[in-house]
Order: C-alpha cells, then sequence, then structure tokens
C-alpha cells in the first residue's frame, strides 16, 4: 500500500503528471537497502521514498517483482513520474532521466549502517557508531541476508557500500565485505572518508580485487579547512591513504573520484581540489553544492551562491572544465592517450544550476 504520508513528508505531489517519454531503469534495476531492512526501488530513499518490502521479514526474491515494485514502474511506464521526487532527483532535475527497462536487478546500494569514525557537522550532530547492540545486530543479519542472495545470483551486479556511514570504520560493513562472495559477476562500489582504507583494504581482497568505483569524500584541500569540515580526521592521514588508494588504483584499474561538498567554509578551495585530484591521478572531481540535511543550525548562512567572490571562484572552475576538454581533445588526437592519463574530470552541476538559478532571479 501507498504510504501516502511519506510523500507528503517529501513534498512529492502523487497526482502530478510530468509527461516523460523515457523510461527511468532504476525501478527495474536497482534495490536501496535501508538500516531498517526497508528496501526502495530507486538509487535514494528521498527520491522515491515508498519502500517496496522489508528485508526483516521478506527475502529479496520476495521483495523483488512484488505488486509494490510493479506499481511503481507503472508510474514510469505511463510517463506520470508521480511518486518521483522532482524537487531532488538529479536526472528529473537535469532533464537526463536514462531510457532503459531492464529485466532484472543491476545495483543493489547498500544503507544498513550509519556508523562512522568522523562527525562532520554537514552530516550529523555526534559520533554515529555501532559495535554492539540493537543496531549492529539488527546491521549484521541484513548483511547475512543480503550476502545470502548474492551467493546465488549469477547475473552482472554492483554493490554500492557508503553512502549512510564509512565501509572501512562500519563492523557492519566489514562484516559484509569479509563474507561477500568471490565471484566475477559481483562489482563494487564503495564511497569512503577515506582515512581507514590503508589499514582495512588487505582485508577484503573479494571487495578490492573487483572494484569499480572508489569515491573519497573529502570537503578540504588543505589542512585547516579539511580539519574542521571532517570533524576527527587528520589531513597526514588522508594524504596518507590518498597515496595507498592511488596506488592500489593503478594496480586494479579502478575509477578512482573525490568528492566535494562546497560549503562556505570551503569554497575558495574548489580549484585547490582538483589540483590534488590530479596529483593522486583521482579520474573525476566533483564539486556538489550543500544540502540541509537537518544537522546545521545555521544552514541559511551557507547561503554564499550569489557572492561576488564565489562566483569568481566557480568562474575559474568552469574556465579549466572547458580548458580540460579542449586539452583532451587535442592529446587524444596527437597520441591517442590512455585513460589513465587523462586529466581528471570535473563536474559541478548542482553548482552551475544555483548559478544559472541565481542569474535568472536577478
Ligand atoms: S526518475 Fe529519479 S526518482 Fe524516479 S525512479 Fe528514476 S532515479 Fe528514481
Ligand atoms: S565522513 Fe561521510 S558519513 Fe562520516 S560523518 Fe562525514 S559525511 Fe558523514
Amino acid at each position: 500500500m501507498i504510504n501516502q504520508r511519506l510523500f507528503t513528508h517529501y513534498g512529492i505531489d502523487t497526482n502530478k503528471n510530468l509527461q516523460i517519454k523515457r523510461r527511468c531503469p532504476r525501478p527495474y534495476d536497482t534495490i536501496l537497502i535501508d538500516k531498517q531492512g526497508s528496501c526502495f526501488a530507486c538509487e535514494c530513499q528521498s527520491w522515491l521514498p515508498q519502500s517496496i518490502g522489508n528485508l526483516q521479514v521478506k527475502t529479496l526474491d520476495e521483495i523483488i517483482g512484488s505488486t509494490l515494485q510493479k506499481h511503481l514502474q507503472a508510474s514510469i511506464e505511463d510517463g506520470t513520474y508521480r511518486y518521483c521526487n522532482e524537487h531532488q532527483c538529479s536526472y528529473i532535475l537535469s532533464r537526463s532521466v536514462l531510457d532503459d527497462s531492464p529485466s532484472r536487478i543491476k545495483h543493489l546500494r547498500l544503507a544498513i549502517d550509519d556508523s562512522c569514525n568522523l562527525r562532520c557537522p554537514s552530516c550529523r550532530k555526534g559520533m554515529i557508531f555501532h559495535k554492539e547492540g540493537s543496531a549492529y545486530r539488527l546491521g549484521i543479519r541484513l548483511a547475512d541476508r543480503i550476502n545470502d542472495w548474492l551467493h546465488g545470483y549469477e547475473h552482472p551486479i554492483q554493490v554500492h557500500i557508503g553512502s549512510d556511514g564509512d565501509p572501512f570504520a562500519s563492523h557492519v560493513y566489514r562484516h559484509f565485505m569479509e563474507q561477500t562472495p568471490e565471484r566475477d559477476n559481483i562489482k563494487y562500489s564503495l564511497l569512503t572518508n577515506g582515512l581507514m582504507f590503508k589499514e582495512f583494504h588487505t582485508r577484503v581482497p573479494n571487495v578490492i580485487g573487483n572494484l569499480n568505483e572508489l569515491g573519497v569524500s573529502i570537503d578540504g584541500a588543505t589542512k585547516h579547512t579539511y580539519e574542521k569540515l571532517r570533524l576527527g580526521g587528520k589531513w597526514e592521514k588522508i594524504t596518507e591513504n590518498l597515496q595507498c588508494m592511488a596506488e592500489q588504483k593503478r594496480k586494479h584499474g579502478f575509477s578512482f573520484i573525490l568528492q566535494f561538498v562546497v560549503q562556505k567554509d570551503n569554497y575558495h578551495e574548489m580549484e585547490a581540489i582538483i589540483d590534488l585530484g590530479e596529483h593522486y591521478g583521482a579520474d573525476r572531481v566533483y564539486l556538489n553544492k550543500i544540502e540541509d540535511w537537518g544537522t546545521l543550525d545555521d544552514f541559511g548562512s551557507q547561503n554564499i551562491w550569489g557572492s561576488v567572490d564565489y562566483q569568481e571562484q566557480l568562474e575559474r572552475v568552469i574556465g579549466r572544465i572547458h580548458a580540460r576538454a579542449d586539452q583532451s581533445v587535442e592529446s587524444e588526437r596527437l597520441s591517442g592517450r590512455t585513460k589513465n592519463n587523462r586529466p581528471v574530470i570535473i563536474e559541478c552541476p548542482t553548482l552551475i544550476k544555483e548559478s544559472v538559478r541565481h542569474r535568472n532571479n536577478r
């Protein structure tokens, strides 16, 4: 049954008709599992907040293909996208909804433990770490159920870990990664704060050996800013870990990405994080506008988007994006560059969107 209260909470009008002709693949190919075991047919819970079943009481095989999942798929097929959050879904916002209706699950997104070794002000008000107790025990049960299902799954699939807590700090995710089957059809993508990578990556060779993508969230490019925004992190330790990740990338060939949440205390380091990405051989640097998760008391003070100084910094980043595009085309023309020596790709869609919005409102 559709939980209307949830949609009201997220400000989603379920009577709308977005008239989108493309068919978003996510309700067909993606399952996101949260720390209560609720499963969602989208890559983000707040984009499509209706649970399609709970892993505590059902198996994944029972949840996949359920009446509720089919009901959500029907809202994509008729083009209304009535259950989708058009205010948050980045595909809808950027008018780049994908077009595919796969017949099976290709992405499993785990959000089953929010434990982290840091307490970044933009993310949480205090330390969250489950090493025992009911949340920890439930996380382990869910991890085991997911691994049981993966053992029997024979089709290509990518398991994403780290949207809620840190994969290497969390004892639940460590347990999951230590038990996960070693099979060619299962690939992984990790999002980490990076501080425990060097210490723990050797304990999960199945995951590192089958890693498609390693994302590192790092909101400062200098010691002062990094240690202010990544509360509990040490600059010397993150740079040591970045070096280790760069070496593992060369060995295993995964995609290496730096994620930088732009806010009032770090916007002046947008160019420096690009330089840092280049220094450590990252493939991409993502610059994203800070979002309000309700953890900052004075979120309004983050509104830097119209300031002259910020706009100048953003212009310089956009200049570098253009310069890199030219450089990349020229280099490939001259020497046929390989993936590993291309200049780092810079992406900042939410910053550009905000900038356009400001310009239009002037
Ligand atoms: S359009 Fe967006 S919100 Fe809707 S299913 Fe696709 S990814 Fe999810
Ligand atoms: S490192 Fe990531 S998960 Fe951990 S507190 Fe910071 S933002 Fe949250």
